[in-house]
Order: C-alpha cells, then structure tokens, then sequence
C-alpha cells in the first residue's frame, strides 16, 4: 500500500507562561512512501519521528494535511479501521498472557462477518509466529523470553492481522548490539517476504542505513532529505545531513575559497572551479583522506587504531571543528605505515562536501584534477 503525506503538520501548544511557544512537531511534510518499501525515518531525539508515525497510525490528529493510504484519504479515520501493525521500542506485551494469546489479542474483538473462531485465531497466531521464527515459544509467557525474543512477539502482533502498512518506532533500542544487528536484519527479511509497506523509526544511522530502500532525514520536524541511503550518504544537501550519517562522522573545517582553490586553514587542499570567493565550512569523509607523502593536507598525528578490515588515523588540525581528524584506510595499505609527527593526505575531490557559512546548504563544485 502506498502511503502519501500532504504538508502533514502537527503543533502542540505551549503548555503553560513559562513555554508558551508552541512546538511544531511535524512541520509540513510532504512525500510519498511507495508500496512494499521499507522506508528509514531517521533523525535526532526529539525531532518528531514519533508524532510522525502517531499521525500516520492515527493515534494523533494532524493539525493540518492529509494522509492517504493508497487512495484513500484516511486522515479522519481511527487507528482501528487504518489496517496498520504497529510495534514499538518497549514491546508491550501482556505478562499475565501467553505468547499465543499476546499474538491472537488483535483477533480476539473482530465483530461480525470477521470473527474467528479459537481454531482460525490460533492457525493465524502460528503462521505470524513461524514468520518470526518463535513458533516454539507459543506457551511461554513474556517474562521467560529474552528481549529479542519479546520483540518478535511484538512483531508477530503486528503482523497477525495482516496490515496493509507496518509501522516501528525504534523497535531495536532494547536490545544488545549483536541482538541489533540480528534483529534488523530479520525484519528486512520478513519485510521482503511480506512485501508490507514499512516505516522504520530510528535515530540510529547505520541502522536506517543498512536496512531501508530508502531513507527520511528530518531535523526539528522537518523533512530534510530523501533518497536511497547511499545517494543520500554521498549527495547530502546541507551539513546536517551530511554530519549525520556516517561512522566515523564526516571531519569538519573551517575552510575558505579564495580564486580558485579550496583552503582548509592555511592548506590549498584542492582546485576547484564554479565557487566564488568565501568563507566555507568544508566536510570529508574519513575514506576521502588518502594517505599521501606528497599530499598538500597536513595534520598532527595522534595515532592509529587497528579495526579489523581498516586502519583509521587519527590526527588534529586547527581548522577542524571536530576533536579529531578521523581518516580510513584499508591494513593493506602499503603506505598504511604511519609514522611521526605530522601526516600528509590528498582529498578525494568526491569525497569533499563544503558548505555555505550561513545557511549550511551545499555548494556545488567542479573538481579540478591535477595533470
Ligand atoms: P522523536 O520521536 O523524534 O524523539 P517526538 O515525536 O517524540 O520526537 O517529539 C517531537 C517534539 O514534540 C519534541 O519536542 C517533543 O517534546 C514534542 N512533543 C511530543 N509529544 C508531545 C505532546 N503530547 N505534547 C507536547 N509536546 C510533545
Ligand atoms: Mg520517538
């Protein structure tokens, strides 16, 4: 099911003298979800990924906009009626009951031509659960399951009356780093198997990044990017965006264009073409600083941390916004050798993002390669 948002708001007034601002939590978004999708919303705490997904399920009233499930409009219509599955961070489960009764619980008030028998309730409750791989745990009750297993009930909750879209608000949060990574990757899984038009809710980066078709950036309730994670990740449209995704974060300088080339601090780093003279900040991402004893980037090195696969270098500069300037190199590297006080590096021209001083919106740039 496709899901369109139309200059969705929602305001909560000020509460009392002392905050009388109101807070604009969703702030006019715009955008179309397509079927069968699992979409990453992904931003800071506070931003309004949650009053997003509230509108969108329903449990919140829009100020203003409209939501369309297809094409239906359905922004009038109570949560029961939106054919949503909804899972959340703490899974509220019912303790008292069982895994089976906590999956058939959204069956048990179907009414009239929809009401199923105890046999149908538990055939459904079985396929949501063999979906989740937790068919074995039918008699178990909340509290004798780990947390990645309680989650799963959560989801096969959710999934047990076949939602036409599935909903997730930062659904991995509870659990432990390996149980994370497990557990997205089952719901991606399931997601496909499914083909349920999901929105997953994260302020996790690599999680939105390794799981979604495509991801949702927003800030301060504003929608400020769209696209597939790694268009966004190397096209991002202001330093925001680009500060927000990526492990290890983007290095930052104060930097400055001045006829033709791009100086971070007193280093003419690269010439550029098409930017007109001004102060910029300048982003790189860790793997667009090569190693390079010629390079015209000089830092001082602090030192170099073995992770696995990769080498990153670390390194300060008095432009840098940062604490450190983080670059990535692979250990078979034969420059990879480093050594002294200071290290050099050349710039990857794609890897180079800079950025208007006021606004943080991008500059775009032709990359001048040297003969
Ligand atoms: P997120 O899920 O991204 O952390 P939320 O959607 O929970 O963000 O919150 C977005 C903003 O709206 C925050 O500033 C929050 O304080 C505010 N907010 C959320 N719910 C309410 C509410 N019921 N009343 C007043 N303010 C709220
Ligand atoms: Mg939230």
């Amino acid at each position: 099911m496709k899901v369109v948002l139309k200059n969705l708001t929602k305001k909560f007034p000020g509460r009392d003298r002392k905050n009388p601002a109101d807070v604009i939590a969703v702030n006019d978004f715009t955008f179309e979800i397509p079927d069968g999708k699992l979409i990453g919303l992904l931003g800071p705490s506070g931003c309004g990924k949650s009053t997003m997904l509230n509108l969108i399920s329903g449990l919140q009233k829009p100020t203003s906009g409209q939501i369309f499930f297809g094409e239906d409009d359905v922004t009038e219509l109570p949560p029961e009626n939106r054919g949503i599955g909804l899972v959340f961070q703490n899974y509220a489960l019912y303790p008292h009951l069982t895994v089976r009764k906590n999956i058939t619980f959204p069956l048990e008030n179907l009414k009239g031509k929809d009401k199923l028998t105890k046999e149908e309730m538990n055939e459904k409750a079985y396929e949501a659960a063999k979906l989740v791989q937790i068919e074995e745990l039918m008699d178990r009750k909340p509290g004798e399951l780990s947390g990645g297993q309680q989650q799963r009930v959560a989801i096969a909750r959710a999934l047990v009356k076949k939602p036409c879209v599935l909903l997730l608000d930062e659904p991995l949060s509870n659990l432990d780093a390996r149980l994370r990574i497990q557990t997205r990757e089952e719901i991606r899984r399931i997601q496909r198997e499914t083909k349920i038009t999901t929105i997953f809710v994260t302020h996790d980066q690599e999680e939105a990044m390794s799981i979604s078709d495509m991801i949702v950036v927003m800030k301060d309730g504003i929608l400020q990017q769209l696209g597939k994670p790694q268009e966004v990740y190397d096209n991002p449209i202001n330093l925001f965006v680009a500060k927000f995704l990526g492990t290890p974060p983007i290095n930052v300088f104060d930097g400055e264009v001045k006829d033709n080339k791009l100086y971070i601090g007193g280093d003419a780093v690269l010439n550029i073409k098409g930017v007109s003279n001004q102060k910029v900040y300048v982003g790189v991402r860790p793997e667009g600083l090569d190693l390079d004893e010629a390079g015209p980037f000089v830092c001082d090195l602090t030192g170099v941390e073995v992770m696995g696969r990769d080498i990153s270098i670390i390194s300060t500069h008095k432009a840098s916004l940062n604490t450190t300037v983080r670059s990535i190199a692979s250990t078979g590297d034969t420059t990879a050798e480093v050594e002294g006080e200071q290290v050099r590096f050349s710039l990857a021209p794609h890897k180079v993002f800079i950025f208007n001083k006021e606004t943080e919106e991008r500059i775009a740039f032709v990359a001048e390669v040297e003969q």
